[in-house]
């Protein structure tokens, strides 16, 4: 993927670079990759499609899907090529085979995991997502694979910051357990790390990129924008399970 870098179309995750695994959120510059927004379909599509032919050196096929703000990760397993929309999920997961993966985001936050492995994940994590505690979710089911969870890399990437977000009391109480009377300011990537430091996630890290702050850069929801940039994560799987 150098060259969506190079042309500062992508940011990279270096965390997942570190273990061998590519990794980036899009830019404004890559285009909105909204399917079912204003921008007419043809448009979307021809970027779902140079994407996954960027992609295809590393991974055959692509995944992504009809998000719905919940807590469902979806386990691709092998069997299939060329692109796939899920319907209803909110998170990926490959263990088995070389798969990219996709979230669309325009405030929330990607969060990505990685293991050495080339076992990964991918999850769009808002506030419900982020109460639903779906991060931990898919360490859950990767720990659950076999694979220790102090081995994982976590990182949350490019979404909107704690200065930037405040929530009602009630969903600061479902995101935090507190009570509180006003609008408060909330860090959803602080909570999801904190998460995954519970779950057992030694590294994690976080990307200083806010959607709000740096709307030069990314699309931002709150900021009025209709259009949805990507977080991609290609798992490359190097054992393969007997089937
Ligand atoms: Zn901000």
């Amino acid at each position: 993927m150098a060259w969506w870098n190079d042309l500062g179309l992508a940011e990279p995750v270096p965390a997942m670079a570190a273990i061998g695994i590519v990794a980036f959120t899009t830019t404004r510059g890559a285009g909105s990759f909204a399917l079912g927004s204003a921008e007419p379909s043809d448009a979307i599509w021809s970027r779902w499609l140079a994407l996954a032919g960027a992609l295809s050196p590393h991974a055959p096929r692509l995944a992504f899907a009809h998000q719905v703000h919940g807590a469902t990760v979806v386990t691709h397993r092998p069997g299939w090529n060329g692109i796939l929309r899920v319907p209803d999920a909110d998170g990926h997961l490959s263990l088995e085979t070389p798969t990219a993966m996709a979230v669309t985001l325009a405030d929330c936050v990607p969060v990505f995991i990685g293991h050495p492995s080339g076992a990964a994940s991918v999850v769009h994590s808002g506030w419900q997502g982020t109460a639903a505690r779906i991060t931990e979710k898919a360490v859950h089911r990767m720990s659950a694979a076999g694979l220790d969870p102090a081995d994982l890399v976590v990182h949350c990437g490019p979404s909107i910051c704690g200065q930037c977000y405040e929530v009602g009391p009630e969903v600061y109480q479902k995101l935090t357990g507190q009570v509180t009377a006003y609008a408060t300011p909330v860090d959803l990537r602080a909570l999801i790390a904190e998460s995954a430091q519970r779950a057992g996630v030694k590294e994690v890290s976080v990307s200083i990129a806010c959607t709000r702050h740096h709307n030069d850069r990314f699309f931002s929801h709150r900021t009025g924008d209709i259009g949805r940039q990507l977080a991609v994560i290609v798992a490359h799987p190097q054992v393969t399970s007997p089937r």
